[in-house]
């Protein structure tokens, strides 16, 4: 066969009726302001974990609000809670809390499962 430098990827598809959207309503439900989020990247820009990592909050809240949980809770333990986020979005997401929430869910659902 011809090669042509380059190959097919794999389907990229998201099943939202799999998805698990627990830790996020478990946010939203007290931190409403995350339904402000506009996704516009300006929080993972000033994060202190994102300059030296790849994690990225802007990132993090699409895949919560999509469920996709794994991803979410290998991706939110690199968050240090030191708050620079929540100060350049303009849409006056508490950026902190959601962070502090999702892990608190993890928690408390984790140990649910236990
Ligand atoms: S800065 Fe605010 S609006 Fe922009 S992605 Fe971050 S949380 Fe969302
Ligand atoms: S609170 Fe977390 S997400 Fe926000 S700037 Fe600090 S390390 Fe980054």
């Amino acid at each position: 066969m011809e090669k042509f430098g380059f190959s097919l990827q794999k389907a990229r598809v998201i099943n939202y009726d799999s998805n698990d959207r627990s830790i996020v309503e478990y946010v939203l439900e007290r931190e409403p302001s995350l339904k402000l989020c506009i996704e516009c990247g300006c929080c993972s820009a000033a994060c202190t974990t994102g300059n030296f990592t790849d994690f990225s909050l802007r990132e993090m809240h699409i895949l919560l609000k999509r469920g996709e949980n794994n991803e979410v809770r290998n991706k939110i333990k690199k968050c240090m809670l030191c708050g620079k986020c929540i100060l350049v979005c303009p849409r006056g997401v508490n950026t902190r809390n959601v962070v502090f929430l999702a892990k608190q869910a993890f928690q408390k659902y984790s140990a649910h499962a236990v």
